[in-house]
């Protein structure tokens, strides 16, 4: 996985949606930016009907830049079934974010 320049990867200045849409998995038209905070994948979302985690505020903290995602262990309760991105109406998909974010995570321990 790619997470671009040496300066990108400084930790305590992460730009969390270009590190996603930068990110060598991400399709060409991830909109990740144009999250309209509908709730569709959450509303399907295995993950956050039995448990805390929840894509749609995934992404609203990852818009927001809020690092605190990154250190947040529940985000490894999502199990990457792709519902939340085959519902989104703005081709976004909180599942591939969540696969860049657990990187991070794990690179910033
Ligand atoms: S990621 Fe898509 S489905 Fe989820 S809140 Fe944003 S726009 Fe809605
Ligand atoms: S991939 Fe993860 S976030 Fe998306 S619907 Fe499945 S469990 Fe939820």
């Amino acid at each position: 996985m790619s997470y671009g320049n040496d300066k990108d990867n400084d930790k305590y200045s992460i730009n969390l949606s270009k590190k996603i849409l930068n990110s060598i998995e991400a399709p060409k038209d991830l909109d990740l930016l144009k999250c309209i905070q509908c709730g569709m994948c959450t509303s399907l979302c295995p993950a956050a009907a039995h448990t805390d985690y929840n894509p749609r505020d995934l992404i609203a903290d990852i818009l927001n830049n809020n690092e605190i995602i990154i250190k947040d262990e529940k985000i490894w309760n999502c199990f990457y079934c792709y519902t939340c991105q085959s519902v989104c109406p703005v081709k976004n998909s909180a599942c591939l974010a969540n696969q860049v974010i657990r990187q991070l995570l794990l690179i910033n321990k």
